[in-house]
């Protein structure tokens, strides 16, 4: 497994992935510090997970520069997702116990009640646009309450897996309540068929949530999986066309647009059509493209160069179907330039598929009623 620097190609790391013996005793390892986890009063959990809070608002500048050599993201953004999963690991520790009390339920019988009792090993398959992130939001709630993980992650961020594993068993005692599975993904059935894996969640691409889901459901064992995105972004006839701008700009340009919670297709009402796209050229224009180890860059590289294939060619595709290129659309080597297209029809590639880079594709709507009409036409 080898972790390249999305910016200068340079080879960073490589990792030889686990055999099946090392498998087999990390899955074992994680099943017995359950046992023990378990049993660890709320307190004492909450002290750790406040631990790894700290840990992380402690180092923020080294666990982003992991981010941002191992998949491309500014590191201005990498900062701002280290301090988010400190949050969300003092957010559990606090509130936790509240979220995890018994609900007593009315019925004929003396006594009924919802009750929320740890399940085992939970195993998580995470991906690399947000490595930090991700595992944290999977992670906090889980070891709150009383569940201990097993991570498979991208095999582009091995390097954000191994720094996070080391700083959870730098602030627990119980040390293996977190380990990270370094493996392909054609291994990711076969753990997920071990006795000791209780539950599976996965973020990431529909193709791997259905092979997930299937293994897990034929396993009959809990599934949550979070997939793909194709936001629509509606801006109506009286809507505030800078504000609107403004903040569609954000929304798409997050990560180089590599996010599934990313406003993906704009559809704007003709009344204000022209005047959106012009200002929000301007704004486009303004982003810069470049080192995302440049404290002013806000662009920075696709996460792996084989991905300026795909969205190039979604672009080009969209082109020769009739969409107006008014910016952008340029490759240099993992690089995507900002790019807007503009005229977009649902019959385009643009318009249907998930869009995961810097392309903003709009298209023009004549009220409300089509408005939605276009937005609920996505795959
Ligand atoms: P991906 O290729 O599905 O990878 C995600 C994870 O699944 C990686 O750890 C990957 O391992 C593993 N994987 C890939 N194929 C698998 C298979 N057949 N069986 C089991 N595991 C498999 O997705 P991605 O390219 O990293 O991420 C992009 C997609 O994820 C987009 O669609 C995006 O919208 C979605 N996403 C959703 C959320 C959300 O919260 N809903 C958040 C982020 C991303 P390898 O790296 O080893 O292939």
């Amino acid at each position: 497994m080898i972790s390249v620097n999305p910016a200068s190609l340079e080879v960073i790391a490589k990792y030889q992935p686990l055999k099946k013996t090392e498998i087999l005793n990390k899955i074992n390892l994680t099943h017995d510090e359950f046992l023990s986890w378990k049993d660890v009063p709320i307190d004492k959990r909450k002290d750790v997970l406040i631990k790894i809070s700290d840990e992380l608002l402690g180092n923020v500048d080294y666990h982003a520069s992991i981010i941002t050599s191992e998949m491309g993201k500014p590191i201005r953004e990498s900062r701002l997702e280290v301090e988010k999963c400190a949050w969300v690991c003092k957010y559990y520790a606090e509130n936790a116990e509240f979220f995890l009390e018994r609900e007593v339920i009315k019925t004929d019988a003396s006594l009924s009640y919802l009750g929320y009792e740890p399940l085992g090993v939970v195993f998580g398959v995470m991906p690399w646009n947000f490595p930090y992130w991700q595992v944290f939001r999977f992670i906090a709630p889980s070891l709150m309450a009383g569940n201990v993980c097993l991570v498979k992650h991208a095999s582009n961020v091995s390097g954000c897996a191994l720094a996070i594993e080391e700083l959870v068993k730098k602030a627990c005692d119980n040390k293996n309540i977190f380990n990270v599975l370094l493996i392909d993904s054609s291994m990711v059935s076969s753990v997920i068929e071990n006795n000791h894996i209780k539950a599976v969640t996965l973020t990431g691409s529909e193709h791997a949530g259905s092979s997930v889901a299937m293994t897990a459901g034929r396993e009959i064992k809990k599934t949550l999986l979070e997939l793909g995105g194709s936001d629509p972004f509606i801006v109506l006839s009286d809507a505030d066309v800078d504000d609107s701008v403004k903040k569609g700009v954000i929304s798409r340009f997050l990560n180089a647009g590599q996010s599934c919670i990313a406003a993906k297709r704009f559809i704007v009402d003709s009344i204000v059509y022209d005047e959106f796209i012009d200002k929000m050229l301007i704004e486009i224009k303004k982003l810069k493209l470049g080192d995302p180890m440049d404290e002013s860059t806000s662009i920075g590289p696709l996460a792996k160069i084989e991905f300026v294939d795909e969205i190039s060619e979604l672009v080009d595709s969209s082109v020769t179907q009739g969409a107006r290129l008014l910016y952008g659309g340029k490759r240099d080597g993992s690089y995507y330039s900002p790019t807007l297209l503009v005229d977009v029809k649902e019959n385009m590639d643009v318009f249907k598929k998930e869009t995961f880079g810097p392309v903003m594709c709009i298209s023009k709507c004549e009220d409300e009623d089509h408005a939605i009409d276009l937005a609920n036409n996505s795959v």
